[in-house]
């Protein structure tokens, strides 16, 4: 169903639904297109099932780093919480795992 995540009120096709990076194709379109997210290395169609399971790969993403799946395509200046930011996303500590 389009439109069905959360982080976004305006859905777009290319964006990574877990992270909100541009695919630069789409993850979704009818069905799951599998592709692998550059940024967090979720992949279409297995780690955003649902908005509850984008989330948890996203809280699972940043309490690991926020590290590039595919470092050689990593922006020179891109930062976790910039990019957060201009996506929309926010993550509230208490969300993250107590260790
Ligand atoms: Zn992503």
């Amino acid at each position: 169903m389009a439109g069905a995540y959360g982080w976004t009120t305006a859905p777009d096709a290319d964006a990574c639904r877990v992270c909100g990076w541009d695919l630069g194709e789409p993850g979704w379109t009818q069905e799951p297109q599998y592709v692998i997210c550059p940024c967090c290395g979720a992949e279409a169609g297995v780690d955003d099932l649902d908005e509850r399971m984008a989330r948890a790969y996203l809280i699972r993403w940043i309490a690991g780093g926020g590290r590039w799946f595919a470092a050689a395509e990593r922006p020179a200046r891109w930062s976790l919480t910039s990019h957060l930011s201009r996506v929309g996303l926010s993550v509230s500590r208490a969300e993250f795992p107590r260790s």
